[in-house]
């Protein structure tokens, strides 16, 4: 059975004139929109009180459990607005799912996808002025879900909260897509066999912090995550990690100890139905290091749903460039993202019916 939602409609919205200015340059996650969603569990109700009310802060007890043993999982998606004013997202399904995967891995329960996907819907209709138009920008919505049952006993806890709140996004580069250069990390791993890497959970990116701070401190904003063996590819810490070939061929890695990004699987189908053979099998250092060297590597990029496609000009370490850091896109990485985004914002037909409209035109 779907849930029912009951709606509080925020007594002192954000004034029209301020909303707009927040909008006019909306930044990354700093601005949140006027409503949230939030749906209760108990182990003896299950999932209960769906409700859309005033965004504000939580009261928590300290003894809360996730704030003590990280019990969390979380999602990111967006909301984009058309030339006609409709607002739509990208794949909600996957999102659903992978939070029910998520959950099982933290055991945390799974909220039925329906529900997820009708929260995201409830929260863009009330906020739907929130979403931004034009350029790349869009409403990124956060669903999250926490153990909050006041118990300091180290077990699964039996109530939870499952959020959604949103906030306006502008373009993840400023002046344009640049290409980066990316930290090696050789002393730390963000996930192992049999860990929560394949979770997205806020540990995962706990443990990405401080190695984070080290690339920061060689002028690189990302880390790239190598496997417990210190041989194989894992991914960024918070975005996957994909090869191409000088044939064409995409090559991204293939670990249970990786987040399975949404981003990822569609650029990958939009390379297959462009004709290019995709690789997913492990891919080792020494292999990146030596296609660039003998040419066979042509481009590399990192993806996710917040700077959907950044190509990676060259990955850095103690021992080693591979890569020329001033190297500009390639052809394929530029080529992708372009049809996704297209795809998104509604300016090329969606051949896979990835879009889910969630407001009217206006
Ligand atoms: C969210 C995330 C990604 C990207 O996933 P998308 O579904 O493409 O947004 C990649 N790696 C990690 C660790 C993540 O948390």
């Amino acid at each position: 059975m779907t849930l029912e939602f009951t709606l509080t409609r925020n007594p002192s919205p954000v004034a029209d004139d301020a909303r707009e200015r927040v909008l006019a340059a909306p930044g990354f996650g700093r601005h949140f929109t006027d409503h949230m969603v939030s749906i209760d569990w108990t182990v003896d109700e299950g999932w209960h009180d769906a409700r859309v009310e005033p965004y504000g802060p939580l009261q928590m007890d300290p003894a809360s459990a996730v704030l003590h043993y990280g019990q969390e999982i979380f999602e990111g998606m967006k909301a984009y607005r058309r030339a006609d004013g409709s607002v739509w997202t990208f794949r909600p399904d996957q999102n659903a799912r992978r939070m029910q995967r998520s959950a099982a891995r933290l055991a945390l329960p799974q909220l039925p996808e329906e529900d997820f996907i009708e929260a995201v819907r409830r929260l863009v209709e009330v906020d739907e002025a929130w979403v931004p138009s034009g350029g790349e920008d869009s409403l990124y919505l956060r669903p999250f879900m926490i153990a909050n049952e006041v118990f300091l006993g180290v077990r699964a806890a039996e109530t939870v909260r499952f959020m959604v709140i949103a906030s306006p996004a502008g373009p993840y580069f400023a002046g344009g897509v640049k290409p980066v250069s990316i930290w090696l990390s050789r002393e730390y791993n963000r996930a192992g066999r049999g860990g929560t890497g394949a979770a997205k959970c806020g540990g995962n990116y706990a443990a990405s912090l401080l190695p984070t701070q080290l690339a920061a401190a060689q002028g690189c904003a990302q880390v790239l995550f190598l496997d417990e063996d210190g041989t194989d590819l894992e991914e960024l810490g918070g975005m996957n990690v994909v090869l191409v070939k000088a044939d064409g061929t995409l090559i991204t890695p293939d670990s249970d100890s990786i987040l399975d990004g949404v981003t990822r699987n569609s650029l990958l189908q939009l390379a297959e139905d462009a004709g290019h053979k995709v690789e997913r099998r492990p891919v080792t250092l020494a292999e990146w290091r030596d296609g660039v060297a003998d040419g066979s590597i042509t481009e590399a990029f990192a993806c996710g749903t917040a700077a959907v496609l950044t190509p990676i000009a060259a990955l850095k370490s103690t021992e080693e460039v591979i890569g020329d850091p001033d190297a500009p896109a390639g052809p394929v990485s530029t080529a992708l993202r372009q049809q996704l985004t297209d795809i998104q914002y509604g300016r090329a037909e969606d051949p896979h019916g990835w879009m889910v409209q969630l407001t009217g035109a206006r």
